[in-house]
């Protein structure tokens, strides 16, 4: 690296990912003559593993990213980027301004993909937010005391985790999960009757195999033609990555997702490199999908991997394997299915309270580990990730 020129290295996006990669490149570049610059729409930190726990009112403790960042000597911009100009090393922001880059780190993660489905967009809530999920809750309280219905549309893990939360929250709620799928279908036999014990016990009604045709105001139409009552709906079924990528000329999957390398960056633009849900990472057992167990171990290898090459060092590819399918049932049960690198569900499961407070440390790890990660590179999931050291 030539030491008179500063590397401008700029991350898009400040979720779990982005986050976790600005810290760590900043640790790892810290006497080089590099600018570190996150660019997030919102100075708050959002929690997306707990979203469904927002969207029950429950009030939880808010972080900021400028917070976070303190003492890291990283730039936060607050704005959107809005284009990529990758020719010129350019994002466009926002707020008419544009920043340059040696090196790019891409961090937009994903959203519920509501363009699928008629009226999804208009008439379900998502959890893409906190705001949303906000608005949410508020309308909760009104349609349980009148005994009304909420769906949730989309029986992955959010989906789950979103009907029992609101069922446990709300017991006066009438609550019923939409699934193309049998629910917790990617889980050992004993975990997914568990669950399944578990939805009875909370009475979440199951409707299995049935795709959604259209939301409407107040109901949800199936494709088999029924319309089911619904006061209130939320649309979990599946997810979208924003298109700035796509749009770009940036190569990408046929979900929009930035193609990358062994080492995490773009196959046709190297300067870039993609982390968490908006990355297409390839192991050799499969496509990893969009999870923050697998998104922090792409970001600490980013960061890590940007240093080495800046110091001229060589870098092993990134590696990485599952090791769990943690899923919480309300606040008062979970189901932990184990699982083997990639996916494929082991005997081992954990239920009950233990399965809480296992939940629970998953979803509250990141904190801690962005607040060490200032100070020293902290290992993230190293039986597994297998990230240079
Ligand atoms: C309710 C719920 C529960 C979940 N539970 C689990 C779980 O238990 N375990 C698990 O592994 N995963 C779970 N997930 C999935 C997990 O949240 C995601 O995989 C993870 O958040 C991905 O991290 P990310 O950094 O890629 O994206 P995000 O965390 O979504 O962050 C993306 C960031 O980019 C910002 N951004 C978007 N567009 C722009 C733009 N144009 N310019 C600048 N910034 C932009 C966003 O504002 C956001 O801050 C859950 C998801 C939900 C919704």
């Amino acid at each position: 690296m030539n030491a008179t020129h500063h590397q401008d290295i700029v991350i898009i996006g400040a979720g779990y990912t982005g986050m976790l990669a600005a810290l760590r490149t900043a640790r790892r570049t810290r006497r080089m003559p590099v600018r570190i610059t996150v660019v997030n729409p919102s100075a708050r930190f959002t929690e997306r593993l707990r979203l469904h726990q927002i969207a029950t009112g429950q009030q939880l403790a808010e972080y900021s990213i400028p917070d976070l960042l303190a003492g890291s000597d990283i730039e936060f911009r607050r704005a959107a980027a809005t284009a990529l100009d990758p020719t010129k090393r350019m994002v466009a922001l926002d707020d008419d301004t544009a920043l340059g880059y040696d090196i790019l780190i891409y961090a937009l993660g994903s959203v519920s993909d509501t363009a699928g489905v008629p009226g999804a967009r208009e008439h379900a809530f998502t959890l893409d937010n906190r705001a949303l999920a906000q608005r949410f809750s508020e309308q909760l309280p009104g349609i349980a005391a009148t005994g009304g219905s909420v769906t949730v549309c989309g029986g992955g893990l959010t989906g789950i985790e979103a009907a029992t939360e609101i069922a446990e929250s709300y017991p006066g709620l009438s609550v019923t999960l939409l699934s193309r799928n049998e629910p917790g279908a990617m889980m050992g036999e004993k975990a997914r009757a568990y669950l399944s014990r578990a939805l009875d016990r909370l009475g979440i009604d199951r409707r299995v195999g049935s795709d959604v045709a259209e939301v409407l105001p107040g109901a949800v139409r199936l494709s088999a033609g029924e319309l089911l009552e619904s006061d209130l709906t939320l649309w979990t079924a599946g997810v979208r990555v924003p298109p700035l990528a796509a749009d770009a000329g940036i190569r990408t999957d046929e979900r929009g997702r930035v193609v990358t390398d062994a080492t995490l960056r773009s196959v046709s633009h190297p300067e870039i490199y993609a982390v968490g849900d908006a990355a297409a990472v390839r192991m050799e057992w499969g496509p990893l999908h969009g999870t923050c167990q697998s998104g922090m171990p792409t970001a600490a290898y980013v960061g890590d991997t940007i240093a080495r090459r800046l110091k001229g060092k060589k870098v092993a590819p990134f590696r990485f394997g599952y090791v769990h399918q943690p899923l919480s049932l309300g606040r008062n049960d979970a189901v932990i299915q184990f699982v083997t690198a990639d996916e494929t569900p082991r005997r081992w499961y954990l239920t009950g309270r233990a399965a809480v407070g296992y939940k629970e440390t998953v979803s509250s790890s990141p904190l801690p580990v962005f607040r060490l990660s200032r100070h020293l590179p902290v290992p993230v999931r190293p039986s597994s990730a297998g990230h240079v050291a």
